[in-house]
């Protein structure tokens, strides 16, 4: 507990707040305060220190913003972990997946719209720009109940460089920075070629092994002259790998990773995919992953396999309460 005070000032907002023994809320405006706070005082209320809050309204506008900013001091003072959704014109009070009160609006709210989802839909933030990408998450993700974004519903956001030396890393600063700036749970997947002469080249360089700005065509060039002195195909082995973390504030993330066995080919065949599809044999089934369809490929794809890994443990790691 300190004795610090809040403030929240806009043009329709005016709030000053302190965390203190028999508080209440009390207003310097004329208007009806259409915010009882009644079912809150009920929550936070306890026999030493009555409401714990003094909360002075200078200006009124919007209850969403003064039930934001008396959570923010509860937050910050009692170590709580709330946050207020806005659903139908009903304000959710909500607190590691638990609806702990509802305040709606005197006109009440629609029960068929309100309840046309039983469950309060969270948002999965894919850091990515890549519309087709996002539309395979999405696809995924709605079927839990999750409305996925897009970086291209955030345009303010900064380029989150990849300078991380392993895949884990790369995902990890993307979904972690992104989520810690905009509070959301962030999924991000880093991915790319490793082929076992080389060391585990070009890894997480995959798509810049031939230069900053490399084409696929260069990229692939660059691939078969470092492989030229390797003649047998079964020592080109390789795989596809892909990492995806989800990160949520206040969360440990969660990674997991997925490969896809190969052969580097010594001359690219196939029209289909991307990058290195037209050289990445497919097992050992001869054929590249540039000859397979978008079905065949989606189907066995590292990316694939990565997905359904985390499907297997996303709902026990997403139940966890938060650190
Ligand atoms: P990203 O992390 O998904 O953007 O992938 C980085 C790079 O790895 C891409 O630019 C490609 O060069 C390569 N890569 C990743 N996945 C694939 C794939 O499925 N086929 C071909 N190349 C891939």
């Amino acid at each position: 507990m300190t004795n610090k005070i809040y403030e929240y000032k806009d043009d329709q907002d005016w709030y000053v707040g302190s965390y203190s023994i028999f508080g209440g809320v009390r207003t310097l405006t004329d208007e009806d305060l259409d915010f009882p706070l009644v079912g809150l005082a009920k929550i936070f209320r306890d026999e030493e220190r009555g409401f714990p809050l003094s909360v002075t309204v200078l200006r009124y506008g919007s209850p969403y913003r003064l039930l934001s900013f008396v959570v923010d001091i509860l937050n910050q003072e009692m170590g709580r972990n709330l946050e207020v959704i806005q659903r139908q014109g009903a304000l959710l009070l909500v607190e590691n997946g638990q609806l702990l009160y509802v305040e709606l609006p005197k006109e009440g709210v629609d029960v068929e719209a309100f309840f046309e989802t039983n469950k309060v839909r969270e948002t999965l933030l894919i850091a990515t720009r890549n519309e087709g990408k996002t539309k395979e998450f999405r696809a995924i993700f709605d079927k839990l109940g999750y409305d996925v974004e897009n970086l291209n519903d955030y345009p303010d956001l900064p380029e989150v460089a990849e300078t991380g030396m392993t895949f884990e890393e790369n995902a990890r600063l993307k979904a972690e920075t992104i989520s810690q700036l905009t509070g959301k749970m962030v999924l991000a997947d880093d991915s790319g070629l490793k082929v076992d002469v080389l060391g585990g080249l070009p890894g997480v360089w995959s798509a810049r092994f031939a230069g900053v700005g490399a084409t696929d065509r260069e990229n692939n060039a660059k691939l078969l002259h470092e492989l030229a002195m390797v003649f047998e195909l079964k020592d080109r082995s390789a795989q596809f790998h892909t990492t995806l973390v989800v990160a949520s504030p206040n969360k440990e993330s969660l990674v997991v990773e997925a490969d896809w066995p190969g052969y580097i080919n010594f001359e690219p065949k196939g029209e289909n995919g991307f990058g290195y599809d037209p050289l990445f044999l497919v097992g050992e089934t001869g054929k590249s992953s540039a000859e397979l369809t978008l079905e065949e490929k989606n189907s066995q794809s590292h990316r694939a396999l990565a997905v359904k890994k985390l499907l297997e443990v996303f709902p026990s790691w997403q139940s966890k309460p938060s650190l």
